[in-house]
Protein backbone atom coordinates (compact mmCIF):
# COMPACT_ATOMS: atom_id res chain seq x y z
CA UNK A 1 0.00 0.00 0.00
CA UNK A 2 0.69 3.49 -0.06
CA UNK A 3 0.99 4.08 4.07
CA UNK A 4 3.51 6.37 5.10
CA UNK A 5 4.16 6.54 8.63
CA UNK A 6 3.25 9.86 9.97
CA UNK A 7 6.27 10.89 11.05
CA UNK A 8 8.45 10.66 7.51
CA UNK A 9 4.73 12.72 6.02
CA UNK A 10 5.37 15.06 8.64
CA UNK A 11 9.13 15.62 7.82
CA UNK A 12 7.93 15.37 3.99
CA UNK A 13 5.76 18.82 4.89
CA UNK A 14 8.71 19.94 6.63
CA UNK A 15 11.14 19.95 4.11
CA UNK A 16 8.46 21.18 1.51
CA UNK A 17 7.33 24.07 3.56
CA UNK A 18 11.18 24.79 4.03
CA UNK A 19 11.68 24.98 0.50
CA UNK A 20 8.42 26.94 -0.17
CA UNK A 21 9.65 29.67 2.32
CA UNK A 22 13.05 29.65 0.79
CA UNK A 23 12.10 30.05 -2.76
CA UNK A 24 9.01 32.59 -1.50
CA UNK A 25 11.60 34.20 0.54
CA UNK A 26 14.03 35.10 -2.53
CA UNK A 27 11.45 35.73 -5.10
CA UNK A 28 12.03 38.74 -7.31
CA UNK A 29 8.82 40.35 -6.12
CA UNK A 30 10.98 40.46 -2.43
CA UNK A 31 14.40 41.20 -3.81
CA UNK A 32 12.41 44.53 -5.80
CA UNK A 33 10.42 45.14 -2.71
CA UNK A 34 13.70 44.70 -0.60
CA UNK A 35 15.43 47.49 -2.66
CA UNK A 36 12.29 49.62 -2.94
CA UNK A 37 12.05 49.52 0.67
CA UNK A 38 15.85 50.18 1.12
CA UNK A 39 16.92 47.28 2.88
CA UNK A 40 20.35 47.29 0.88
CA UNK A 41 23.30 47.92 2.43
CA UNK A 42 26.78 47.95 1.58
CA UNK A 43 29.65 46.68 3.54
CA UNK A 44 33.56 47.55 2.74
CA UNK A 45 36.54 45.61 2.49
CA UNK A 46 39.68 47.56 3.04
CA UNK A 47 42.51 47.10 0.49
CA UNK A 48 45.39 47.88 1.38
CA UNK A 49 49.10 48.68 -0.12
CA UNK A 50 51.32 45.59 0.00
CA UNK A 51 54.54 46.77 1.14
CA UNK A 52 53.30 49.90 3.41
CA UNK A 53 49.92 47.90 4.62
CA UNK A 54 48.37 51.57 3.95
CA UNK A 55 44.66 51.22 3.26
CA UNK A 56 44.42 52.55 -0.54
CA UNK A 57 41.07 51.64 -0.78
CA UNK A 58 37.48 49.12 -0.45
CA UNK A 59 35.61 47.14 -2.41
CA UNK A 60 31.96 47.55 -1.66
CA UNK A 61 30.17 44.32 -0.93
CA UNK A 62 26.62 43.99 -1.20
CA UNK A 63 24.43 42.83 2.06
CA UNK A 64 20.57 42.74 2.08
CA UNK A 65 19.30 43.65 5.93
CA UNK A 66 15.54 41.32 5.43
CA UNK A 67 13.96 42.71 8.30
CA UNK A 68 12.98 38.41 9.24
CA UNK A 69 16.03 37.21 7.98
CA UNK A 70 18.49 38.95 9.17
CA UNK A 71 21.69 39.64 6.83
CA UNK A 72 21.63 38.12 3.80
CA UNK A 73 24.84 37.59 1.50
CA UNK A 74 25.19 38.46 -2.44
CA UNK A 75 25.77 34.27 -2.86
CA UNK A 76 21.98 34.20 -1.82
CA UNK A 77 20.36 36.53 -4.17
CA UNK A 78 22.83 37.91 -6.76
CA UNK A 79 22.17 34.85 -9.35
CA UNK A 80 18.40 35.90 -8.95
CA UNK A 81 19.37 39.07 -9.31
CA UNK A 82 20.84 38.34 -12.39
CA UNK A 83 18.55 36.05 -14.00
CA UNK A 84 15.53 38.13 -13.40
CA UNK A 85 16.91 41.75 -14.91
CA UNK A 86 17.01 43.00 -11.36
CA UNK A 87 20.63 42.98 -11.18
CA UNK A 88 20.69 46.38 -13.17
CA UNK A 89 18.29 48.41 -10.90
CA UNK A 90 20.13 47.08 -7.72
CA UNK A 91 23.43 47.55 -9.63
CA UNK A 92 22.97 51.01 -9.78
CA UNK A 93 21.80 51.67 -6.44
CA UNK A 94 25.18 50.42 -5.19
CA UNK A 95 26.81 52.76 -7.86
CA UNK A 96 24.61 55.37 -6.29
CA UNK A 97 25.69 54.43 -2.58
CA UNK A 98 29.43 53.86 -3.38
CA UNK A 99 29.87 57.15 -4.77
CA UNK A 100 28.11 58.88 -2.41
CA UNK A 101 30.19 57.13 0.35
CA UNK A 102 33.24 58.17 -1.16
CA UNK A 103 32.08 61.63 -1.39
CA UNK A 104 31.35 61.58 2.28
CA UNK A 105 34.70 60.47 3.32
CA UNK A 106 36.33 63.47 1.07
CA UNK A 107 34.43 65.40 3.28
CA UNK A 108 35.62 64.22 6.80
CA UNK A 109 39.38 64.69 5.32
CA UNK A 110 39.59 61.15 3.79
CA UNK A 111 41.43 61.60 0.21
CA UNK A 112 43.35 58.96 -2.39
CA UNK A 113 40.92 56.87 -1.20
CA UNK A 114 39.27 54.49 -4.19
CA UNK A 115 36.20 52.11 -4.54
CA UNK A 116 35.87 48.88 -6.50
CA UNK A 117 32.07 48.35 -7.53
CA UNK A 118 31.41 44.76 -8.63
CA UNK A 119 29.17 45.09 -11.99
CA UNK A 120 27.58 41.73 -13.21
CA UNK A 121 28.35 40.86 -17.14
CA UNK A 122 24.79 42.13 -17.79
CA UNK A 123 24.66 45.24 -16.29
CA UNK A 124 28.42 46.24 -17.46
CA UNK A 125 26.75 45.61 -21.24
CA UNK A 126 23.91 47.37 -20.06
CA UNK A 127 23.38 50.83 -22.78
CA UNK A 128 22.50 53.15 -19.70
CA UNK A 129 25.88 52.34 -17.40
CA UNK A 130 28.17 55.51 -18.56
CA UNK A 131 25.67 57.70 -18.65
CA UNK A 132 24.21 56.42 -15.15
CA UNK A 133 28.01 56.37 -13.64
CA UNK A 134 28.76 59.93 -15.06
CA UNK A 135 25.59 61.52 -13.38
CA UNK A 136 26.27 59.83 -9.98
CA UNK A 137 29.67 61.08 -9.98
CA UNK A 138 29.09 64.22 -11.04
CA UNK A 139 26.12 64.19 -8.64
CA UNK A 140 29.00 63.06 -5.71
CA UNK A 141 31.07 65.82 -7.00
CA UNK A 142 33.87 63.05 -7.34
CA UNK A 143 36.41 62.60 -9.91
CA UNK A 144 35.96 58.79 -12.13
CA UNK A 145 39.80 58.19 -10.88
CA UNK A 146 38.02 57.22 -7.82
CA UNK A 147 35.67 54.34 -9.05
CA UNK A 148 36.83 51.12 -10.11
CA UNK A 149 35.08 48.78 -11.70
CA UNK A 150 35.42 44.93 -11.18
CA UNK A 151 33.84 42.54 -14.21
CA UNK A 152 34.45 39.02 -13.80
CA UNK A 153 35.84 36.43 -16.10
CA UNK A 154 32.58 35.72 -17.19
CA UNK A 155 31.88 38.40 -18.89
CA UNK A 156 34.25 37.31 -21.79
CA UNK A 157 31.29 34.70 -22.22
CA UNK A 158 29.47 37.45 -23.85
CA UNK A 159 29.81 39.36 -26.97
CA UNK A 160 33.49 40.45 -27.33
CA UNK A 161 33.66 43.30 -29.69
CA UNK A 162 30.99 44.72 -27.24
CA UNK A 163 32.66 43.89 -24.19
CA UNK A 164 36.42 45.73 -25.95
CA UNK A 165 34.27 48.75 -26.81
CA UNK A 166 32.44 49.03 -23.53
CA UNK A 167 35.81 48.58 -21.52
CA UNK A 168 37.58 51.15 -24.12
CA UNK A 169 34.43 54.02 -23.41
CA UNK A 170 34.70 53.72 -19.89
CA UNK A 171 38.57 54.08 -19.79
CA UNK A 172 38.19 56.95 -21.84
CA UNK A 173 35.50 58.60 -19.49
CA UNK A 174 38.93 57.85 -16.49
CA UNK A 175 37.42 54.60 -15.03
CA UNK A 176 39.50 52.07 -13.65
CA UNK A 177 38.72 48.21 -14.95
CA UNK A 178 39.31 45.58 -12.52
CA UNK A 179 39.34 41.24 -13.51
CA UNK A 180 37.98 40.06 -10.17
CA UNK A 181 38.80 36.45 -9.35
CA UNK A 182 41.43 36.47 -12.25
CA UNK A 183 42.65 32.69 -12.82
CA UNK A 184 40.02 31.08 -12.03
CA UNK A 185 37.83 30.74 -15.20
CA UNK A 186 39.00 29.53 -18.94
CA UNK A 187 39.72 32.96 -20.59
CA UNK A 188 42.34 34.77 -18.50
CA UNK A 189 44.81 35.13 -21.25
CA UNK A 190 41.69 36.41 -23.31
CA UNK A 191 41.80 40.01 -21.24
CA UNK A 192 45.34 40.39 -21.70
CA UNK A 193 45.89 40.10 -24.82
CA UNK A 194 42.26 41.73 -26.30
CA UNK A 195 41.14 43.98 -23.35
CA UNK A 196 42.52 47.85 -22.14
CA UNK A 197 42.19 46.87 -18.32
CA UNK A 198 43.87 48.36 -14.84
CA UNK A 199 44.06 45.54 -12.68
CA UNK A 200 43.86 41.93 -12.21
CA UNK A 201 42.63 40.59 -8.66
CA UNK A 202 44.47 37.16 -8.40
CA UNK A 203 41.77 34.68 -7.70
CA UNK A 204 41.41 33.43 -3.53
CA UNK A 205 42.30 30.06 -4.76
CA UNK A 206 45.71 30.74 -5.68
CA UNK A 207 46.02 32.72 -2.40
CA UNK A 208 45.24 30.30 0.14
CA UNK A 209 47.80 28.17 -0.93
CA UNK A 210 50.71 30.01 -1.12
CA UNK A 211 53.19 28.49 0.94
CA UNK A 212 52.14 25.24 0.88
CA UNK A 213 51.59 24.11 -2.59
CA UNK A 214 54.74 25.02 -5.18
CA UNK A 215 52.51 25.08 -8.61
CA UNK A 216 50.46 27.98 -6.76
CA UNK A 217 53.00 30.42 -5.87
CA UNK A 218 54.61 29.31 -9.20
CA UNK A 219 51.20 30.60 -11.11
CA UNK A 220 50.96 33.76 -8.37
CA UNK A 221 54.45 34.19 -9.70
CA UNK A 222 53.72 34.40 -13.31
CA UNK A 223 50.71 36.13 -12.73
CA UNK A 224 52.49 39.30 -10.89
CA UNK A 225 55.42 39.08 -13.78
CA UNK A 226 53.31 39.36 -16.68
CA UNK A 227 50.94 42.02 -15.06
CA UNK A 228 53.99 44.21 -14.29
CA UNK A 229 55.13 43.49 -18.06
CA UNK A 230 51.74 44.96 -19.22
CA UNK A 231 51.41 47.85 -16.69
CA UNK A 232 48.52 46.71 -14.46
CA UNK A 233 48.25 46.47 -10.88
CA UNK A 234 47.91 43.50 -9.17
CA UNK A 235 45.42 42.77 -6.09
CA UNK A 236 45.77 39.56 -4.11
CA UNK A 237 42.65 38.54 -2.65
CA UNK A 238 41.77 36.23 0.06
CA UNK A 239 44.99 36.81 1.74
CA UNK A 240 44.82 35.63 5.47
CA UNK A 241 48.08 34.87 6.96
CA UNK A 242 51.26 36.51 7.21
CA UNK A 243 52.69 34.23 5.55
CA UNK A 244 50.32 34.95 2.67
CA UNK A 245 51.52 38.61 2.78
CA UNK A 246 55.12 37.76 3.23
CA UNK A 247 55.66 35.77 0.35
CA UNK A 248 53.17 38.09 -1.89
CA UNK A 249 55.35 41.43 -1.37
CA UNK A 250 58.24 39.04 -2.13
CA UNK A 251 56.66 38.62 -5.25
CA UNK A 252 56.04 41.88 -5.72
CA UNK A 253 51.97 42.17 -5.56
CA UNK A 254 50.80 45.92 -5.43
CA UNK A 255 47.60 45.60 -3.21
CA UNK A 256 46.35 43.17 -0.60
CA UNK A 257 42.40 42.32 -0.04
CA UNK A 258 41.59 39.42 2.80
CA UNK A 259 40.22 38.48 6.17
CA UNK A 260 44.17 39.20 7.76
CA UNK A 261 44.04 42.87 7.26
CA UNK A 262 39.80 43.15 7.85
CA UNK A 263 36.72 41.87 7.04
CA UNK A 264 34.18 43.63 5.13
CA UNK A 265 33.14 46.84 7.57
CA UNK A 266 30.18 48.50 8.32
CA UNK A 267 30.52 52.45 7.37
CA UNK A 268 30.06 53.26 10.87
CA UNK A 269 32.97 51.04 11.96
CA UNK A 270 34.90 51.90 9.05
CA UNK A 271 34.65 56.15 10.21
CA UNK A 272 35.33 54.93 13.66
CA UNK A 273 39.03 53.21 12.20
CA UNK A 274 39.56 56.56 10.74
CA UNK A 275 39.28 58.60 14.00
CA UNK A 276 41.64 56.58 15.71
CA UNK A 277 43.89 55.37 13.23
CA UNK A 278 43.90 57.67 10.53
CA UNK A 279 46.82 60.22 9.74
CA UNK A 280 46.39 62.84 7.13
CA UNK A 281 43.53 61.24 5.47
CA UNK A 282 45.09 57.82 5.57
CA UNK A 283 44.25 54.55 7.58
CA UNK A 284 46.64 52.56 8.79
CA UNK A 285 45.13 49.14 10.10
CA UNK A 286 45.47 48.44 13.61
CA UNK A 287 46.83 45.35 12.63
CA UNK A 288 49.15 46.35 10.41
CA UNK A 289 50.23 49.54 11.99
CA UNK A 290 53.15 48.41 14.01
CA UNK A 291 54.50 46.34 11.55
CA UNK A 292 55.41 49.02 9.61
P1 LIG B 1 34.16 39.10 -4.91
O1 LIG B 1 33.89 40.31 -5.69
O2 LIG B 1 35.28 38.24 -5.35
O3 LIG B 1 34.35 39.59 -3.42
C1 LIG B 1 35.19 39.00 -2.48
C2 LIG B 1 34.44 38.05 -1.56
O4 LIG B 1 35.37 37.33 -0.77
C3 LIG B 1 33.52 38.75 -0.57
O5 LIG B 1 32.42 37.89 -0.28
C4 LIG B 1 34.43 38.88 0.65
O6 LIG B 1 33.73 39.03 1.87
C5 LIG B 1 35.16 37.58 0.61
N1 LIG B 1 36.48 37.64 1.24
C6 LIG B 1 37.30 38.70 1.38
N2 LIG B 1 38.44 38.38 1.99
C7 LIG B 1 38.36 37.06 2.27
C8 LIG B 1 39.24 36.13 2.93
O7 LIG B 1 40.34 36.46 3.39
N3 LIG B 1 38.82 34.84 3.03
C9 LIG B 1 37.60 34.44 2.54
N4 LIG B 1 37.26 33.16 2.69
N5 LIG B 1 36.74 35.29 1.92
C10 LIG B 1 37.13 36.58 1.79
P2 LIG B 1 30.91 38.41 -0.39
O8 LIG B 1 30.82 39.81 0.14
O9 LIG B 1 30.04 37.36 0.19
O10 LIG B 1 30.64 38.52 -1.94
C11 LIG B 1 30.63 37.39 -2.76
C12 LIG B 1 30.55 37.77 -4.22
O11 LIG B 1 29.29 38.38 -4.51
C13 LIG B 1 31.58 38.80 -4.64
O12 LIG B 1 32.83 38.17 -4.87
C14 LIG B 1 30.94 39.34 -5.91
O13 LIG B 1 31.18 38.48 -7.00
C15 LIG B 1 29.46 39.29 -5.57
N6 LIG B 1 29.03 40.65 -5.16
C16 LIG B 1 29.19 41.28 -3.97
N7 LIG B 1 28.66 42.53 -4.00
C17 LIG B 1 28.18 42.70 -5.25
C18 LIG B 1 27.52 43.79 -5.93
O14 LIG B 1 27.32 44.89 -5.40
N8 LIG B 1 27.15 43.57 -7.24
C19 LIG B 1 27.39 42.38 -7.88
N9 LIG B 1 27.00 42.25 -9.18
N10 LIG B 1 28.02 41.36 -7.29
C20 LIG B 1 28.40 41.51 -5.99
MG1 LIG C 1 34.95 41.79 -6.40
MG1 LIG D 1 33.53 37.83 -7.98
MG1 LIG E 1 36.97 38.19 -6.20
Amino acid sequence: GRKISNRKATSVYKDDMHTFLKESMLSEMNLRKGLDLDEFELHFQPQVNCRTGEVVGFEALLRWRHPERGLIFPAEFIELAESTGLITPIGEWVIKEATQQIRKWQETGIDNISISINLSPRHFLHQTLPLYLEQCIAEARIGPDKVVLEITENVALEDQTAVISRIKLLKEMGYSISIDDFGKGYSAFIYLQHFPIHEIKIDREFISELGNDIKSTGIVQTIIHLAEMLGLRTIGEGVETKEQWDILKQLGCSDLQGYYFSRPLEVDVINGLFEEYGVAGKLLLPYTKDLT
